[in-house]
């Protein structure tokens, strides 16, 4: 995050080319899978990603949609609380278009629930206590995806398979929260049937929960899984949010 400069044309027409591939690469995973393309939506991992660079994919996905009425416009996706924090003013005026995908530590919650519409990250009952705490007085509640870790990988973070379900009604019955669905990291593999095991066995998760009847599942739809590598997986599986990172702006330097 060093320059501050707008994004030049060249990048934002970059950008764009690339934000058009993805967007090919998840129509066809529907028509492939029979899916309605619209029931999947692009969000943009931006980390390391500095907020000029976010604007000018902003700008290009906005152009795309304009052109296109079926499309609906790309979400941004922060790991980092103090990135998510340090872009947040320059962001603003874009709406409530930001969802945290990172770990969420209980002393950045505040600092988080300022900048972020959907925090995609609940993984444990403790830190929806506290996000349902700061939430409680609020107009609208803040939705929340319950992370999992489907692959088991232990440096993976999310709640077990497991105990998903169980969280997920737990967290549901919170004042000021919405339950809207679950996210996971998939297994990092280059054999798809293993990673898509991972992704069917958290698509189950869901429509038990959504079936269950329990006080506020009945709107927790969505799956946010895939990223650059694997959306396609994920689509064919039931993804209604893949999280895309490297294929629209390029690798990222090592962490
Ligand atoms: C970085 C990241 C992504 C995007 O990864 P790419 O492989 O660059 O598409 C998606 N989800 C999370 C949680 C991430 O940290």
């Amino acid at each position: 995050m060093t320059t501050t400069a707008p994004a030049g044309d060249d990048e934002r027409a970059l950008l764009a080319d690339r934000l058009a591939a993805v967007r090919a690469r998840v129509a066809d995973a529907c028509a492939a899978a029979g899916r309605d393309p619209r029931s999947v939506r692009v969000l943009l991992a931006t980390k390391t990603v500095d907020a000029a660079r976010v604007r000018a994919a902003l700008a290009a996905d906005a152009a795309a949609v304009e052109a296109d009425g079926t499309l609906a416009p790309v979400l941004i996706g922060e790991n980092r609380v103090q990135e998510l924090v340090a872009k947040g003013p320059a962001l603003a005026d874009l709406g409530p278009v930001t969802h945290l995908i990172g770990p969420l530590q209980s002393n950045k919650v505040n600092a988080a629930l300022r900048w972020v519409s959907c925090v995609e990250s609940v993984e444990s009952l403790a830190l929806a206590r506290r996000l349902a705490g700061r939430c409680a007085d609020r107009a609208t509640p803040l939705d929340v995806l319950v992370q999992v870790n489907v692959s088991g990988e232990p440096t993976k973070h999310g709640v077990t398979l497991d105990a998903a379900a169980d969280l997920a009604t737990t967290v549901a019955a919170l004042p000021g929260l919405r339950l809207a669905g679950f996210m996971t990291v998939g297994l990092r593999s280059p054999d798809p049937a293993a990673v898509g095991a991972g992704y069917a066995a958290l698509a189950a998760v869901r429509d038990d929960v959504v079936a269950s009847g329990e006080p506020g599942t009945s709107e927790a739809r969505e799956l946010s899984m895939g990223m650059s590598g694997d959306l396609e997986v994920a689509v064919r599986h039931g993804a209604t949010l893949v999280r895309v990172g490297s294929a629209v702006f390029g690798a990222r330097p090592p962490a």
